[in-house]
């Protein structure tokens, strides 16, 4: 499977993506991309358990 976004082999860690970076990639432009909860505010307040940009772990160890 190639990453939807750069099409470089999926990695497992981050299948179907190739990195994580991808993974951030497709998850913002999904959050930002007319993704709508129906009745809305399931998870508005999230902040914790999702790694975000300035976590700086294995950001840039896995993408080429
Ligand atoms: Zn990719």
């Amino acid at each position: 499977m190639a990453c939807p976004i750069c099409s470089k082999p999926a990695q497992k860690p981050y299948s179907p993506f190739c990195s994580r970076r991808c993974a951030d990639v497709d998850l913002s432009r999904w959050l930002k991309g007319g993704y709508a909860i129906p009745g809305g505010g399931a998870g508005e307040d999230e902040g914790d358990g999702v790694p975000g940009p300035n976590s700086g772990e294995n950001n840039d160890l896995e993408d080429r």
